[in-house]
């Protein structure tokens, strides 16, 4: 396969909390890109059932059962086009699962666009059996008890079972 060429890449989100979705996708990343930050969003407005705290907590000790290394993890509250530039314009990663995903992706890439040329959106697609996977489905089928040893790691199932008391 040829050089491919190196660049950093940013992968913005809720990640609350992460799932073998989100990894899929930043262990592909990282055969890509030169680096890979994972920035956790914190947006006041929003409510988050895991604190970002938590949130990178779960995501580091994700990588450790899966022995994903050299992958940064942080916090932000500012605008993705903010995060994008400080990383020295390095483009954004967003996932695409199904055609439902599509508009609100468009939407974001091309406003954040518009804020400022230089951003560049790329969208990655998880393993086929991935593309249905979300942090609320995981969530939802938790509260219930049910089991999510398929779609998310060890320490997260763990966290979820002790939030949710069960
Ligand atoms: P946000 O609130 O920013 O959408 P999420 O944590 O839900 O945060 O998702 C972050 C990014 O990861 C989004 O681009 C989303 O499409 C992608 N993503 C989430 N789950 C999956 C999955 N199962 N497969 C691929 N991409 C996913």
């Amino acid at each position: 396969m040829p050089e491919r060429r190196k660049l950093n890449v940013v992968y913005p989100g809720s990640f609350d909390p992460v799932t073998f979705g989100h990894l899929d996708l930043i262990i592909r990343a990282r055969d890509i890109f030169q680096k890979v930050f994972v920035v956790v969003a914190h947006n006041s407005s929003k409510n988050y059932f895991f604190t970002s705290g938590e949130r990178v907590k779960l995501i580091y000790e994700s990588f450790k059962e899966m022995d994903i290394e050299d992958v940064e993890v942080e916090i932000s509250e500012k605008l993705i086009t903010d995060i994008s530039r400080e990383h020295g314009y390095a483009p954004l990663m967003r996932g695409l699962r199904a055609v439902s995903d599509f508009e609100y992706e468009f939407q974001m890439a091309l406003t954040s666009r518009r804020i400022d040329k230089k951003i560049e959106t790329v969208f990655m697609m998880p393993s086929a059996s991935y593309t249905y996977l979300s942090s609320s489905l995981i969530k939802e089928i938790s509260s219930m008890g049910g089991d999510i040893s398929k779609f998310a790691p060890k320490c997260v199932i763990k966290a979820l079972k002790k939030k949710h008391g069960n």
